[in-house]
């Protein structure tokens, strides 16, 4: 088997999940920017975090042979403060020639508050003007279906935004169908128990088609399984899905969006 990992937070993992990874067949992990469970104070925590995220980490990752990218942003569960906001944003055009960046993510809502699409709106701007693909984190807390429509039509109102280059992350069966309307690609997160279980996501495949979703572990420094994406896959394989066909969704999707990346290339694809 072969897979991509396409939303991992690897800082918070250990060096045993990366050689597991590599073991299970996985050819690249993608790690968006994320919450680190506690609020930066300031901008220069968030320029550390950058560098980690695009210097220390795909060492790291390199030691065990798996290219390492990520996407850059402040996370929506720190957009509450927009001055502080605006300044982790002008940071990023810096790191954004550095080899493994992917674009702007994973940008999105958390309590869908105003303030928090004031800056989701700032990141598509800056995705816009630097020309950087999107990957968007939809809301677990409050409402995911209003949330979804808020972040989908911030997207819309944005005319520079193409929509094949924006993938929605964390979409369940009441928001798919909304996300793939709208041109844009869905990613399914794949959690143990709770909100998209592997069950959950081969259902909404079997109903769905395989066009344009991709499968992801998001795991991080909660309760997460970093393999989930090969579990689900022997799930789908006993629910007789072919090898082609998995490979579809757990290989080649992932090539397909991440190649509009400038910056995505795999070693020996
Ligand atoms: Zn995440």
């Amino acid at each position: 088997m072969r897979y991509l990992e396409p939303h991992a937070h690897m800082v918070s993992r250990t060096t045993d999940d990366y050689q597991s990874m590599v073991a299970a067949g996985c050819a690249a992990v993608c790690e968006p920017a994320f919450w680190a469970g506690y609020d930066r104070s300031s901008p220069a925590g968030f320029f550390d975090y950058f560098c980690q995220l695009t210097d220390y980490e795909p060492k790291r990752a390199a030691r065990y042979g798996l290219p390492h990218f990520t996407w850059l942003c402040i996370n929506p569960k720190e957009s509450e403060d927009v001055a502080l906001a605006t300044e982790v944003i002008n940071l990023i055009p810096q790191f954004l020639p550095r080899p493994n960046v992917l674009g702007i993510g994973e940008i999105g809502l958390n309590k869908n508050s105003r303030n928090e699409l004031k800056v989701l709106e700032m990141h598509i701007d800056l995705a816009a003007r630097h020309d950087q693909s999107i990957l968007v984190h939809t809301p677990h807390l409050e409402d995911k279906l209003k949330g979804t429509r808020l972040i989908l039509d911030a997207l819309r109102s944005d005319s520079r935004i193409r929509p094949e280059r924006v993938i929605i992350d964390h979409v369940e069966e009441h928001t798919v169908r909304a996300v793939l309307d709208r041109g844009h690609w869905a990613g399914m997160t794949l959690y143990p128990i709770s909100k998209c279980s592997p069950a959950r996501a081969i259902d909404i495949l079997d109903r769905y088609g395989t066009d344009r979703l991709w499968l992801n572990s998001a795991c991080d420094w909660g309760e997460s399984v970093p393999l989930i994406v090969v579990r689900t896959a022997l799930e789908m394989r006993r629910r007789g899905w072919t090898s082609a066909m998995i490979d579809e969704v757990i290989y080649r999707n992932p090539i397909r969006f991440l190649s509009q990346c400038p910056n995505f290339k795999l070693p020996d694809a």
